[in-house]
C-alpha cells in the first residue's frame, strides 16, 4: 500500500489473495488494510492538503504534473493492461484501449487546473465588493469496483487533483494490483508524498473506515447499490459530500426502421462486451414486434459464433466472469429467469469444455418472452444475460424503457431523425446513445438518474464536484449600520 509516500504493509500484517478468473488460481497477495491503515492514509492526505508542497503549488504546476503522469501512463499502458486482465479477466484488447485512453483524463483536467475562475459579481450591498472563489474540498476518498479498476478511479482522481485536493483510494478487493503499479507512476511523475495514497482491503473493513473517517471531506464511490447505500449512510454522519455511480438495467430499443445489421452489433457491445460486467450494460432489449423474431434470430446466430476463451488472446470475444461470487450470482439469475417463465433462446450454462471449465465462464445468454415485471428484467445481473421484450408503439417503448428503478443509460436504433431527436428527451437516463452504445468520453458527463446514483463524472462541470464555492464580501467603509439586524 502507499501511505504518505511510503510503500507499506498493513499494521496487522494480514494479507489476502486474489485469483485469476481465467483459471481460478490465486495470482496475487495484497495487504489487508484495516481502519488503522486508513487512518494513517487519511492523516497523510490531510497533512499534504494543509501543509507541504502540494498545498502551496500553483494550479499550472499541478497541471504540469498531470501532463507528465499522462505521458508515463502511455508508456506503461501495455503493462497496466496485462495486470488488469489477470485481475478481472476482461479482454486484453479492451483493457489496453482503456489504458491508452486514460492519459486524456489527466491532460483534459490538467489543462483545466488553472482555468477555474472565480468572479467578482454584482451585489445589492452598496459599495461592498463581492467575489466568489473556488477552493478544493480537502481529502477525497475514492472507493472503486473491479470491472474497470483504473478507468473508474481516474474519473475521480483527475478532477480531484486538478482542483487541488488530496486522495485516498480504496480499490476493489478483487482487482487492486493495477492500482499499486499505477501509483508508482505518480511518484515517478513527481507528485509530492501524501497527495495520492492507496489502502488495499475489503469493503466492510478499509472501505467502511474511509467512508466514516472524520477527516475525509468527500467520498466518490462507484459500485453496487448495496455498497452505495452503506457508504452514503456512513458519510452522512459527518456530512461528507458524496457522489455515487451505481448500477443499471439499461434499455436498448430497436425500432422497426433501424439499420438491423448495425443494431445487432450495438446490442452485442451493450450486453456481451466485458461479459456484461459493465454498469451501463444494455441488459433489457426492447424490440418492435414486427422485427422481433428476425432480429432475435440474427442476434442468436451471431452470438453462437462468439468465441469464449483466454482474455489475453486476440481471437477471444467473451472472457470469464471476474469473480466467483459474481459467477454464482449470474448462474442464479439464469435459474430465476427460467423459473419466472422466460424462454432461453441461447446459452444459459457454464461451458464444460476443456480450457473453459476451470475459469469462471458463463455462455452468452438470451432470454425471450420476458415481462418487464420479472426479476430478470428489474434487477442488475452484471453478467452476459440479455432479457428481450416486444413493444408495439413508440409510447409503449418509452414507458417500458423508463419502467425501472435505475436510470444510468439507454440506447436506441432508428433511422428516423424525428425519433433520434424526440426519444432521448423522453428517456429517464443519464446517457442516451442513438445508433451507438457504450460510448464514453472525458468530455461528456456520466452518471445516473434515479437509483443509478448521485452526481456526474467527466466533462468540465465535474471539476466543481471537487470544489467548494466561497463568497467573500469586502466592506470598504468598515461601518455597520445596525448590528442587531441582517446586513
Ligand atoms: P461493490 O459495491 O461490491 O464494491 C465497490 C467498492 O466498494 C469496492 O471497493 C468495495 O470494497 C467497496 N465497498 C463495499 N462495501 C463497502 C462498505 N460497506 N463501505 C465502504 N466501501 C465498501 O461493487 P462491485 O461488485 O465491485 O462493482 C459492481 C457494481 O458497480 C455494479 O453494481 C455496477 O453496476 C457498479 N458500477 C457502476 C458504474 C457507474 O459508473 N455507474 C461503473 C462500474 C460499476
Amino acid at each position: 500500500m502507499l501511505i504518505g509516500g511510503e510503500w507499506c504493509v498493513s499494521s496487522s500484517s494480514a494479507w489476502f489473495e486474489t485469483k485469476d478468473p481465467y483459471n481460478g488460481k490465486p495470482w496475487a497477495r495484497l495487504p489487508r488494510g484495516n481502519a488503522d491503515d486508513v487512518d494513517r492514509a487519511v492523516r497523510a492526505a490531510h497533512a499534504a492538503f494543509t501543509s507541504g508542497p502540494w498545498s502551496k503549488m500553483i494550479a499550472s504546476d499541478r497541471g504540469r504534473l498531470m501532463y507528465r503522469l499522462a505521458d508515463l501512463i502511455e508508456q506503461n499502458a501495455e503493462r497496466l493492461a496485462d495486470l488488469e486482465v489477470r485481475d478481472n479477466g476482461k479482454l486484453k484488447v479492451e483493457m489496453l484501449g482503456q489504458m491508452r485512453y486514460i492519459p486524456r483524463w489527466f491532460q483534459y483536467y490538467g489543462g483545466l487546473a488553472d482555468k477555474i475562475e472565480g468572479a467578482v459579481t454584482p451585489i445589492d450591498k452598496g459599495d461592498m465588493l463581492h467575489y466568489i472563489r473556488y477552493e478544493p474540498v480537502g481529502v477525497v476518498g475514492a472507493i472503486t469496483p473491479w470491472n474497470s479498476p483504473l478507468l473508474l478511479t481516474v474519473w475521480k482522481l483527475a478532477p480531484a487533483l486538478a482542483a487541488g485536493n488530496t486522495v485516498v483510494i480504496k480499490p476493489s478487493e478483487h482487482a487492486s494490483v493495477s492500482m499499486l503499479a499505477f501509483l508508482e507512476l505518480f511518484e515517478e511523475a513527481g507528485f509530492p508524498p501524501g497527495v495520492v495514497n492507496v489502502v488495499t482491503g475489503f469493503g466492510h473493513e478499509a472501505g467502511a473506515a474511509l467512508a466514516e473517517h472524520p477527516l475525509v471531506d468527500r467520498i466518490a464511490f462507484t459500485g453496487s447499490d448495496v455498497g452505495g447505500r452503506l457508504v452514503s449512510r456512513a458519510a452522512a454522519e459527518s456530512f461528507k459530500r458524496v457522489s455515487l455511480e451505481l448500477g443499471g438495467k439499461s434499455p436498448h430499443i430497436i425500432f422497426e426502421d433501424a439499420d438491423l445489421e448495425a443494431a445487432v452489433k450495438g446490442v452485442i457491445s451493450g450486453i456481451f462486451a466485458a461479459a456484461g460486467q459493465t454498469c451501463m450494460a444494455g441488459s433489457r432489449l426492447l424490440v418492435h414486434e414486427n422485427i422481433h423474431d428476425s432480429f432475435v434470430e440474427k442476434l442468436v446466430e451471431r452470438m453462437r459464433q462468439a468465441r469464449l476463451g483466454d482474455p489475453r488472446s486476440d481471437t477471444t470475444d467473451v472472457g470469464p466472469i471476474a469473480t466467483e461470487p459474481q459467477l454464482a450470482k449470474t448462474l442464479e439469475y439464469i435459474q430465476i429467469a427460467r423459473s419466472e417463465g422466460a424462454v432461453c433462446a441461447l446459452g444459459g450454462r457454464r461451458p464444460d469444455t476443456d480450457g473453459l471449465k476451470d475459469g469462471w465462464f458463463v455462455e452468452p445468454t438470451i432470454f425471450t418472452g420476458v415481462d418487464n415485471s420479472m426479476r430478470i428484467a428489474r434487477e442488475e445481473v452484471f453478467g452476459p444475460v440479455l432479457s428481450v421484450m416486444k413493444f408495439r408503439t413508440d409510447d409503449e417503448a418509452v414507458a417500458l424503457a423508463n419502467d425501472t428503478p435505475y436510470g444510468l443509460a439507454a440506447g436506441l436504433w432508428s433511422q428516423s431523425l424525428e425519433r433520434a431527436i424526440t426519444i432521448p428527451r423522453r428517456l429517464r437516463a443519464g446517457t442516451v446513445w442513438v445508433n451507438a452504445y457504450r460510448v464514453v468520453s472525458y468530455m461528456a458527463p456520466f452518471g445516473g438518474f434515479k437509483s443509478s446514483g448521485i452526481g456526474r463524472e467527466n466533462g468540465k462541470a465535474a471539476i466543481y464536484e471537487y470544489l467548494e464555492a466561497k463568497s467573500v464580501f469586502i466592506n470598504p467603509k468598515s461601518r455597520i449600520s445596525n448590528p442587531f439586524t441582517l446586513q
